[in-house]
């Protein structure tokens, strides 16, 4: 979270604006918060540039819920009446992998393309995915939190001969980068690595792409549903609502996604060369895959992971340690990580090198 905000959310804790309440103490449907609301959902529409036939969702259960509610919703999409249908995955780490064993709860599901031989380095180029001919839609996750790949542009399925769906799971890139809407179906994420604190979900879908969910669909995740009630069907995460409005008045304050980008771009950029500058750290990623936003690297002696750790924290160079999953370390430069924090990282990793290389 960007510092300015926390505190900004600490003085109106409170009070919201006079109101004589803080933002929690509201009723959803009350003005205030209905102001609240409308505002996230223009600045958000305005910074990732989202079409007017989009809608815009807040709803809850993280993405993880999603793996199973873009299925329930938008499976039976090309399907014949009363079949569930079926959905293509790109499986390039291990969320994608995760979205693929969760649909296939639902519906069929067939790997297009996979890199989990190559131990998810790096992304199967679109010319070779195996696309099937009946899908709904093709599943991928743009950006790899644990892997740290990232998709640097959006294929055209179309082009590819699919006439599937393209949804995309950008959980851990939103607002980082601008995103083509001419390309996608569908777009979800959590709020909690981009946009705001944890509780809420945003979902953009296209309209024609509501009303086809499977009978079983519970109605709160129905998207039409939600759609048709303004993310108010159920009690929306207030909370969670107002203090991402209160990141996108921040991104708007920065520039926008655009400038958001460029300084991304400037941090990954300083990373990464400092990784590849000597043989003391590496990063395993193909270089046209490798994500902005999460970046895992090794120190080639393991053997010194612990005291790299211990001289971190030390250095006030928090949650450095991999994935459990991965192993090695992991730095998560998301927006709100000013380019200061991948200096004094880059600052470490140095002199760390200087004394134990
Ligand atoms: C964090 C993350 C999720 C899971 O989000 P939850 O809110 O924990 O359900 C899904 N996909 C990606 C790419 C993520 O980074």
């Amino acid at each position: 979270m960007p510092a300015e905000v926390l505190a900004q959310a600490a003085h109106e804790m409170l009070d919201w604006h006079g109101s004589g309440m803080g933002v929690m103490e509201m009723s959803h449907r009350g003005k205030e918060f209905q102001s609240i609301y409308e505002a996230a959902e223009a600045d958000l529409r305005e910074l990732l540039a989202v079409p007017a036939n989009f809608k815009i969702l807040f709803m809850q259960g993280g993405g993880l819920a999603e793996n199973a509610i873009v299925p329930l919703n938008l499976s039976a999409l090309r399907a014949p009446a009363g079949g569930t249908g079926s959905a293509d995955f790109v499986v390039t780490g291990s969320w994608s992998e995760k979205s693929l064993k969760e649909a296939s709860k639902y519906c069929q599901t067939t790997v297009a393309a996979s890199d989990k031989a190559g131990g998810f380095t790096s992304i199967p180029a679109a010319s070779t995915w195996q696309l099937s001919d009946q899908a709904s839609y093709v599943h991928l996750c743009t950006n790899e939190t644990i892997n740290g790949i990232e998709f640097q542009s959006l294929p055209d399925l179309k082009a590819l001969g699919s006439q599937a769906e393209l949804v995309i799971d950008f959980s851990s890139h939103v607002a980082s980068r601008p995103v083509d809407w001419s390309k996608v179906g569908l777009a979800f994420g959590g709020a909690q690595k981009n946009l705001g604190p944890a509780g809420l979900t945003l979902v953009v879908v296209r309209e024609d792409l509501l009303g086809h969910a499977l009978p079983i669909c519970p109605s709160a995740f129905n998207y039409k549903t939600v759609a048709d009630n303004g993310s108010m069907y159920n009690t929306p995460p207030t909370y969670a609502i107002y203090m991402a409005g209160l990141v996108f008045q921040w991104l708007k304050r920065q520039g926008g996604v655009a400038a958001m980008e460029a300084r991304n771009i400037a941090k990954a950029e300083l990373l990464y060369g400092a990784i590849d500058a000597t043989g003391f750290y590496m990063n395993g990623v193909a270089r046209g895959a490798r994500s902005r936003m999460n970046v895992p690297f090794f120190l080639r002696n393991e053997a010194l992971n612990d005291a790299f750790l211990t001289g971190a924290k030390a250095a006030g160079l928090l949650q450095v340690k991999g994935h459990k999953s991965v192993g090695g370390m992991r730095a998560s430069i998301y927006n709100a990580m000013p380019i200061e924090g991948v200096q004094a990282l880059v600052q470490y990793m140095q002199e760390f090198e200087r004394t134990h290389g």
